[in-house]
């Protein structure tokens, strides 16, 4: 008996939380209606994913490569991007570029995302903006770990 009676006590303090929020959120959303402003909103259902969620622009989605006038990358393989990387998941190789300029251009790029923990360091590292993570792309659920590599082809879109 008493150990059923944890187990009720446990039903009754969720009911109270979950009665808590309803009433809460209808507070705030009764003085909406009436037109009264508040600090907090009441809680909304999102119907997502039927309903796309407007992301904040400095949200952090999937990366891209960046290209010049003349459609090649804009990176110049300083590597500087896959040594801070802290998932080690960037790898490059370069190419000789003939432009003395550039000197340099990624005959590989690839961005393993099965371990990119979507820090955004590789951007805030880049000296050239060669690589951003402003895409909106953020369902990355992929059956297998290979789709989730992406190459040079697909960063550069
Ligand atoms: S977002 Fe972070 S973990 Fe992902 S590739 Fe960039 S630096 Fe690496
Ligand atoms: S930091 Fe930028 S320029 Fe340097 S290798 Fe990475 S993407 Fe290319």
């Amino acid at each position: 008996m008493l150990k059923h009676l944890g187990f009720f006590i446990e039903i009754v303090k969720g009911s109270i939380i979950t009665i808590r929020h309803f009433v809460v959120n209808m507070f705030y959303h009764i003085l909406n209606l009436f037109g009264i402003k508040t600090k907090r909103r009441g809680a909304v259902t999102r119907q997502y994913p039927e309903a796309p969620i407007q992301l904040a622009s400095r949200h952090r989605s999937l990366h891209r490569l960046l290209q010049r006038d003349d459609g090649k990358p804009r990176c110049v393989v300083c590597m500087l991007c896959a040594t801070v990387c802290p998932s080690e998941c960037i790898y490059i190789e370069a190419a000789e570029e003939s432009d003395p300029e550039i000197q340099k251009v990624p005959s590989t790029f690839i961005i393993d995302l099965s371990r990119c923990c979507f820090c955004g360091f590789c951007v805030e590292a880049c000296p050239e903006d060669a690589i951003r993570m402003d895409t909106g792309e953020v369902e990355l659920a992929r059956y297998g770990r290979g789709d989730l590599v992406y190459n040079l082809e697909k960063l550069l879109g």
